[in-house]
């Protein structure tokens, strides 16, 4: 039951072959023997998982279920769950409960999955090797002293040891694609504004979305499906007509399934900076797509260099200013003793905010300060718009962008944690995607050194169908994302 797909899963509880309780409870039983090992989760309820178990069985006898109705879904801790602790892994939230559901989760819940636990981060999503989790590193299931990524890598950890089904990431600079490449999982970054941000804590809000981190690219299209939608309580959240993002996946191809394709190779991808073994993996996977019937025409990005230093400035003035409201006054930590109010906001952000989010808090202010904006901050906000050109004019010469998703495999526990560039530098081929606000998946190409990784495919705008589908032509011609972990 743990190796099935979501369609599967879904068939097996439509023909009563197992209740959503007795599935729920399979993963509970998982979790409470391998989480000890791997923390991938900081949040795990079992009876009000097994109360939604119950309940999802109930719509299933009445004929009602849809494709995720009783499949149990773990969801990053930056997702508001009401009456759960969500804690975006900082001590500054590690007595919160949320009073609201985020639309995520209130769109998984109108489809009937059940939410299986939260899932461990980066402090706030800032991180690329979950490291800098108030509740402690998450381990990667496929050996446990290296990272699982950042910073969604509880919910990584957590599929890849099939401790869930699927998962929810985000994803303000690779948080999504990166961990998926670590952990041998399919997952994707959806265009800005296709799934609400509404009551997911902010980091860096024009460039955080929410996305499926899944098996499959098939699964991450039953998630995104969920997922996608217009929402009015989101004022970047784009009122479009429903999707069906499995529409493509689902439609019949002959043997050539991808001809006509055109797959661009950016000059930028394919230069130093990336491990010879990862650069090794994604040549063989590009031959791949040549005999799928796919052509690659040689593309190339300028400005791709500049996107490290302009999303270290836009970021942390975005973060500096959405954590300006963890103030100790109406919820989260507060310091217990303060002489004034003064004094209180100081203390409480002192203790409840960790080392790199102090660190971001301070870089976003400096460079929003006066005599500092049109320095820095302007200044990476006109290299945004370049490097948002150089991607529109490259789709004018193909279809979609393939290169690697993270220049190496996963790396040991501790071996960036106290070099903060090193780590910035492992979401050097993701960066770009978000602040051209492109959609962008990563699924497995293969191992290396017994580690996974992983093929980054970026199409344009709102080609999240067009994408699912490239990845899976692929995943039905080659098996990488079959492969599991040895069980722990
Ligand atoms: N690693 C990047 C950062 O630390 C991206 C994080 C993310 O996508 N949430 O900001």
């Amino acid at each position: 039951m743990i190796e099935q797909s979501l369609p599967a899963l879904a068939k097996a509880l439509a023909t009563k072959e197992i209740s959503s309780v007795e599935l729920t409870q399979l993963y509970l039983d998982r979790i409470a023997r391998h989480n000890p090992q791997l923390n991938a989760f900081i949040t795990v309820d079992p009876a009000r998982s097994l109360a939604q178990a119950h309940a999802a069985d109930a719509r299933l006898a009445r004929g009602e279920g849809g494709p995720l109705t009783g499949i149990p879904i773990a969801h990053k801790d930056i997702f508001c769950t009401q009456g759960w602790l969500t804690t975006c892994a900082s001590k500054m939230l590690s007595n919160f409960i949320s009073p609201y559901d985020a639309a995520v989760i209130t769109r998984f819940k109108a489809a009937g999955a059940v939410l299986l636990g939260k899932t461990n981060m980066d402090e706030f999503a800032m991180g690329s090797s979950n490291e800098t989790s108030f509740f402690g590193p998450v381990k990667n299931p496929w050996n446990l002293t290296c990272v699982p990524g950042g910073s969604s890598g509880g919910s990584a950890a957590a599929v890849a040891a099939r401790l869930a089904p699927a998962a929810t990431g985000t994803d303000t600079g690779g948080s999504i694609r990166q961990p998926a490449a670590l952990c041998n999982l399919t997952g994707m970054k959806p265009t800005y504004g296709v799934v609400s941000r509404y009551g997911m804590i902010a980091f860096a809000s024009s460039l955080d979305q929410a996305g499926p981190l899944g098996r499959s690219a098939a699964d991450c299209a039953v998630l995104l499906n969920s997922m996608a939608g217009f929402d009015e309580r989101d004022s970047t959240s784009l009122d479009r007509p429903g999707e069906d993002y499995s529409r493509e996946i689902n439609a019949v191809t002959d043997g050539q399934p991808l001809a006509g394709l055109k797959i661009g190779l950016p000059a930028e991808f394919f230069g130093d900076g990336c491990s010879p073994e990862v650069m090794q993996l994604v040549e063989q996977a590009i031959a791949g797509y040549r005999k799928l019937g796919a052509e690659t025409v040689a593309i190339r990005l300028p400005s791709m260099g500049l996107s490290v230093a302009a999303y270290y400035v836009i970021a942390p003035a975005e973060a500096s200013s959405n954590l300006a409201r963890f103030d100790g006054v109406r919820y989260g930590h507060r310091a217990p003793d303060y002489q004034d109010l003064n004094e209180m906001y100081s203390r409480s952000r002192a203790q409840g905010f960790g080392a790199e989010v102090k660190r971001r808090i301070l870089i976003g202010t400096y460079v929003l300060s006066h005599g500092y904006y049109d320095a820095y901050y302007l200044q990476a906000q006109r290299i945004r718009r370049l490097i948002a050109s150089d991607f529109a004019e490259a789709f004018r010469q193909c279809d979609v962008i393939i290169g690697p998703t993270s220049p190496s495999t996963a790396f040991k526990l501790g071996e960036k944690a106290a070099d903060p560039v090193q780590m910035y530098l492992s979401d050097i081929y993701t960066i770009a995607v978000n602040l051209a606000g492109l959609p962008a998946i990563s699924l497995p190409c293969g191992f290396a050194g017994g580690l996974p990784a992983g093929l980054q495919l970026i199409g344009n705008y709102f080609s999240e169908a067009r994408l699912l589908n490239v990845a899976h032509r692929y995943q039905q011609a080659n098996a990488w994302h079959l492969q599991s972990p040895a069980e722990l």
